[in-house]
């Protein structure tokens, strides 16, 4: 039962076919009656699955990336209010509408732009997406500081930092340590990672997720993104940040302070817990997730990362400490990378080779506008394609 006089809450889901998008649809359905009025919800191309997450949720508008997937979904939502567009102003539109919490979901850079447009109304923002904070970081937390806006971190590390992170004694903490699951490669000779094949990178041991963030987390360039999201959010020096590998996927994030206390978070591996944390704060809400028990555990294992066999963390830290455009360079490069060999047009060790020559290619010159970034993007993963072409 909802409390009297509680106020319905607005939400928005961009990016609601996907996993966390998924996730999150189902959190705000099982809700009591009335707890959310949902705004928009959108997606890339998936015009089907959208248009039944539009109704099931009673949403007002929904939108589809890709303007050639407008017809069908006009089509799957005939007869019902709900209007329906398409393209890049729409889904700006999307994220514009007056909804108090939005979660983003959109994988990749291409949800810079709606991140942007619910920032500059002060809304909520949980924000799933990491590519943006790796790209446009310092424009990303200026934007929401200057419109009084909130984000919400909802990967999982982040979630676990920003529940453990006292922010009156940042000058207390040492050390901020991200886990790693290490991915379904991290047992793998190079040989063998070589020959690995998309479907092999995919499959995660522990998380189900979408492809892009899969085939990061086998190279462990997922970690990396993370590290440079962390540097955003927690203004802590950027040697405090650490990542150990820690194959169980139950420990998420540590904090250690200066008087020797070590805080941790745990919980299964499942993104509903973070998204549940980021749609409720500051209060806690109900799920039927799987419920943690450590002695069922038994054993929580932690090593440290290899660099040699997992270069792309190195990458990310080296393109983290050079600044300007670099960060932006190399996810530009890295989502290029991940999508030729999803079409199995590169191989696997070939990713974290080309994202690396196309940083050598750039080195960091300062981006203080948005209009810098979507350059260097653009030209990145131009080059990214012209080096792709002569791997050799
Ligand atoms: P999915 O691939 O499962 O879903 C991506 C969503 O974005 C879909 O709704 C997709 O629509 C939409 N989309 C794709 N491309 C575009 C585009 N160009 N413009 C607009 N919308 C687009 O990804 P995940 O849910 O796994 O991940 C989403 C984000 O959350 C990523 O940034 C990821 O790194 C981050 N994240 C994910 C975690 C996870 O466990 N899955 C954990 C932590 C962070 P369509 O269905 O039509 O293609």
């Amino acid at each position: 039962m909802r409390d009297r006089g509680q106020q319905v809450r607005g939400v928005s889901i961009l990016g609601a076919t996907g996993t966390i998008g998924e996730a999150t649809v189902r959190l705000v359905e099982s809700a009591p009656p009335g707890t959310y009025a949902v705004e928009a919800v959108t997606a890339n191309r998936d015009a089907l699955k959208l248009a039944d997450i539009a109704r099931r949720l009673g949403a007002r508008l929904a939108v589809v990336a890709d303007p050639a997937a407008l017809p069908a979904l006009r089509e799957a939502l005939s007869g019902t209010f709900i209007a329906a567009a398409a393209g890049p102003a729409a889904l700006i539109e999307a994220a514009s509408r007056p909804a108090e919490w939005v979660m983003v979901a959109i994988v990749g850079a291409a949800a810079l732009p709606p991140t942007l447009a619910a920032l500059e109304r002060g809304a909520t923002v949980a924000l799933a997406n990491k590519e943006c904070l790796v790209s446009a970081g310092a424009i990303v937390i200026e934007t929401a500081r200057r419109f009084g806006a909130r984000l919400l971190p909802v990967d999982s590390e982040h979630s676990a930092i920003f529940q453990l992170l006292d922010p009156e004694r940042l000058d207390r903490v040492e050390k901020i340590v991200l886990t790693a699951s290490g991915g379904p490669f991290r047992e793998w000779t190079m040989a063998e990672m070589r020959a690995a094949t998309p479907e092999q990178a995919v499959a995660h041991p522990n998380w189900r997720m979408g492809r892009k963030i899969s085939v990061d987390s086998a190279t462990m360039m997922n970690k990396g993104l993370e590290l440079i999201e962390a540097a955003h959010l927690f203004p802590v020096p950027l040697d405090a940040f650490g990542v150990v590998v820690h194959p169980q996927s139950i420990v998420h994030g540590l904090v250690h302070y200066a008087d020797g206390s070590v805080t941790a978070q745990l919980a299964t591996p499942d993104m509903t817990t973070p998204i549940a944390v980021a749609l409720a704060w500051p209060a806690r809400m109900l799920t039927s997730t799987a419920r943690l028990d450590l002695a069922l555990m038994a054993t929580l294992t932690f090593q440290a990362p290899d660099h040699a066999r997992f270069p792309a963390l190195r990458l990310c830290e080296a393109a983290l400490a050079a600044g300007g455009v670099a960060p932006c360079v190399l996810n530009a490069a890295n989502e290029v990378a991940v999508d030729l060999f999803l079409e199995r047009r590169i191989g696997f060790l070939d990713i974290t080779r080309l994202v690396g020559r196309v940083l050598d290619r750039f080195g960091a010159p300062p981006a203080t506008t948005l209009a810098d970034v979507m350059a260097a993007d653009r030209e990145a993963r131009r080059v990214a394609l012209d080096q792709a072409s002569v791997l050799a």
